[in-house]
């Protein structure tokens, strides 16, 4: 059977990442969540006093990036691949809210980005690739064969996050959760490279109302359309 490239952008916690694992299991695809990439990047810079609250050298990032190493590995007990920052698995400290916090300062350098864009092209250079981000359909994926757009409205997303982060032991608040979405979303959709749009071509899909599984039947039969050319 043919093998396509799926594409999933959409704004902050709007449950990106689920779907996109669930397609891939079913699939058999590779699935890349992109916005780890960045988050390790952030936490290498958070961890080389190259950010901070009162502080961002983005020369010295710009200089470090040579150095900073990421590679997804999967072992047979994980359900997902994990992401390793310079050898070390750094899947469950990237996910705080401190490096939320950062993240997407770190996302609007151009440099960043090109780095991190060429290596999302060459893992999904074989097709068969499920890829969620912000800029999967319109800049590393322009010609995907499925873009899909998610959204839910602010408060729905700060709920389903603010849950997660106390489900791990996470110290916040309601409110904290519903700033910081609030305020990727505007840097996210503002910056000047590559910002948050979505694709001409893209299906969006708002989830506010829809449970996890019924996305999934949805996106599943989007996939299952395309990958067959049946549109
Ligand atoms: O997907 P996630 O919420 O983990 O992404 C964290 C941040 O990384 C986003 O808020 C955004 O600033 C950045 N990002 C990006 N481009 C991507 C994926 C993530 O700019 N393709």
């Amino acid at each position: 059977m043919r093998k396509i490239t799926i594409a999933i952008d959409g704004y902050s916690s709007t449950g990106k990442s689920t779907v996109a694992k669930q397609l891939a299991d079913y699939l058999g695809y590779v699935y890349v969540d992109t916005g780890a990439m960045y988050r390790a990047v952030t936490l290498f810079a958070m961890e080389n006093d190259i950010i901070s609250k009162d502080h961002f050298n983005v020369k010295e990032l710009k200089s470090a990036l040579p150095s900073i190493d990421l590679k997804f590995k999967k072992a047979d007990n994980w359900k997902k691949a994990h992401i390793f920052l310079n050898g070390k698995d750094v899947e469950n400290s990237i996910r705080n809210l401190n490096v939320s916090e950062f993240v997407s300062p770190i996302a609007t350098i151009h440099e960043v980005r090109h780095k991190l864009v060429s290596q999302q092209q060459q893992m999904g250079e074989e097709k068969g690739v499920v890829m969620d981000g912000r800029d999967i359909g319109t800049v590393v994926f322009p010609n995907a064969e499925l873009k899909i757009f998610m959204n839910a409205s602010a408060q729905e997303r700060a709920q389903r996050r603010y849950k997660e982060l106390i489900e791990r032991g996470e110290n916040v608040t309601y409110n904290s959760v519903l700033k910081n979405i609030q305020e990727r979303d505007h840097l996210d959709t503002t910056r000047q490279d590559s910002p948050l749009v979505k694709a001409i071509d893209a299906i969006e899909i708002d989830n506010s109302e829809m449970n996890i599984e019924d996305q999934f039947h949805t996106v599943l039969q989007l996939a299952q359309d395309r990958i067959a050319g049946r549109v």
